[in-house]
């Protein structure tokens, strides 16, 4: 593979990486691909500047007009999967299937986004008053600021940016320091749309900065950017949340997931383990919806984990761009001596561990490529309860329904779950206000893999936001409620008299 090829067909050419100080490496076997140049934190108030400008314009394009870019913007997609989809395998080490599902997925919301373009509705609302009306409107709010994590470095841009911008907002994106490249390859694509677009895009429309942390407080602090929406690991939201609070500015928290299945004594086993072995070892176990924690009922148990641990022995790891892998590297060493660490916190507690070490070392010394592991635990200890960002599967038994709800729920996350079963009673009992307390709640399909139409999110340490589907576009507009008096009268809201004569 000529990686340069995939760069220049994506639109990257020498004048995009000039004086580029980030060194971006594969996970694929840890060579440099390239330099990115850096945005310094004290540049970031002239982008901001250029985004406030550009919303003044773009705010009084009729919405469905603004549609009509992301509907070029999914075309444009479209035309790129092949090379974007090669680009992220290769940025974040996940397989090249799945990096093409990443790309579909923005083309998804894409074409979610046109349609919302002509339904951004408000209510008629009941008024007490004779002669009076209510309604509710919503406005375009200003620049939205997008902080993505490594692990889905394009489709989180599109899920916030595709609904941003149908709604009348530019963006300004900081992507993981981890993945670059595929965010400059991004504002190519939008950049292609935009050209065929016209003049009606006003210059800055989206922007891309690149930097670390730093750069991104620079974004998080700004009382000029109304709307934040930070994906990555809870100990980056405890950061960015109460910064944004601060300045009464407005968060969409998409953090850390901790995420469960619990299979039932009627569970079909045969679609158990392959849901298993996707939402658990699928981008090797680096999705915030990845299963971390299996309960599994008593009388099935000494069925299912054999199965599971022989199903792991076979699957296949190695190059994510070679097909028939299933499972590539994980993005760097930190995240490999991390795995290792919670390992051998679990054996401490008395754990019995399948799998988990290095492999393929020989063939890529700085790419760091593993077993799946599978941890039997005797309890909930704390190294279940963190999200370790690797494929570590913990699995308990359980004998009672409301004792696995329990466990499954006695976590500090809240992002994503499911039950395996054929019994409507425990599924529905999993669905219900005593059930699952995650954002995401599933039966008979894994945790991870969600579609755009829902919206995505969760709860407690995952954050609260929501984003995607459904009303998420609401967190990206200005609400007024306006009461509009048609009578010849001033009769004031519950009764009240106030006259003057
Ligand atoms: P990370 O928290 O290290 O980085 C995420 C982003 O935050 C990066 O762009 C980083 O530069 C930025 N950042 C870090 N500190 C910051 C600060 N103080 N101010 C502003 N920006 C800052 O996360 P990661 O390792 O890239 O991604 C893995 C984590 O992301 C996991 O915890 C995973 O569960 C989570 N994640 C959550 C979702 C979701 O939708 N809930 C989706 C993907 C990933």
């Amino acid at each position: 593979m000529n990686y340069a090829e995939i760069l220049t067909r994506l639109g990257i050419g020498e004048a995009d990486l000039a004086g580029g100080s980030l060194a971006v490496r594969t996970p694929i076997d840890g060579s440099e691909i390239a330099k990115v140049p850096e945005l310094a934190p004290e540049k970031m108030a002239d982008v901001i500047a250029t985004s406030k400008a550009a919303f003044k314009k773009w705010r009084m394009v009729p919405a469905p007009r603004r549609g009509e870019l992301v509907r070029l913007l999914g075309e444009e997609l479209r035309a790129a999967k092949d090379d974007l989809g090669q680009l992220v395998t290769l940025e974040a080490g996940k397989i090249f299937q799945e990096g093409l599902g990443e790309v579909q997925e923005m083309i998804d919301i894409c074409d979610f986004a046109v349609g919302l373009s002509r339904q951004l509705y408000g209510l008629t609302i009941a008024s007490e008053r004779p002669g009076h009306r209510m309604q509710e409107t919503w406005h375009p709010i200003g620049p939205v600021g997008i902080i993505s994590a490594f692990n889905f470095p394009v489709a989180v841009w599109s899920w916030n940016a595709a609904l941003a911008l149908v709604c009348g907002n530019p963006v300004i994106w900081k992507p993981s320091e981890k993945t670059p490249l595929t965010a400059l390859a991004c504002q190519k694509i939008l950049e292609k749309a935009i050209a065929r677009f016209g003049d009606d895009a006003p210059a800055g429309l989206s922007q891309v900065v690149i930097g670390g942390a730093a750069l991104g407080e620079a974004l998080v602090t700004s009382e000029d950017v109304p709307v934040i929406s930070a994906t990555g690991s809870t100990r980056m939201g405890r950061i960015v949340g109460p910064k944004v609070a601060e300045r009464f500015g407005r968060s969409i928290l998409e953090l850390g997931g901790n995420n469960a299945m619990i299979v039932s004594p009627t569970a079909d086993l045969e679609m158990a383990v392959r849901a298993i072995v996707f939402s658990a070892v699928g981008t090797a176990g680096q999705r915030c919806t990845t299963l971390r924690r299996l309960f599994v009922h008593d009388s099935v148990y000494d069925q299912l984990i054999p199965r599971l641990v022989k199903a792991y022995a076979g699957v296949p790891a190695g190059n994510p761009l070679e097909q028939g892998v299933l499972m590539g590297p994980l993005i760097d060493s930190d995240s490999f001596d991390r795995m290792q660490g919670s390992l051998a916190a679990a054996k401490e507690t008395g754990a019995t561990v399948h799998g988990g070490a290095r492999q393929l070392e020989d063939k890529f010394p700085n790419g760091y490529y593993v077993t799946p592991a599978i941890v039997e635990m005797k309890s909930q200890e704390q190294v279940m309860k963190d999200e370790t960002f690797a494929p570590i599967l913990y699995v308990m038994r359980y004998s009672d329904l409301d004792d696995a709800i329990d466990m499954q729920n006695d976590v500090p996350q809240g992002l994503s779950s499911c039950i395996f079963s054929t019994d409507v009673r425990e599924t529905e009992a999993f669905l219900s206000d005593a059930g699952s307390d995650c954002g995401i709640a599933n039966v008979n399909i894994g945790p991870s893999g969600a579609e755009i139409g829902g919206a995505f999110g969760g709860e407690k340490e995952t954050g609260g936001g929501r984003e995607s589907g459904s009303d998420a576009w609401k967190a990206y507009m200005r609400r007024a409620t306006n009461t509009i008096n048609y009578s010849r009268e001033l009769p004031l809201a519950q009764g009240i008299k106030f006259d003057i004569d």
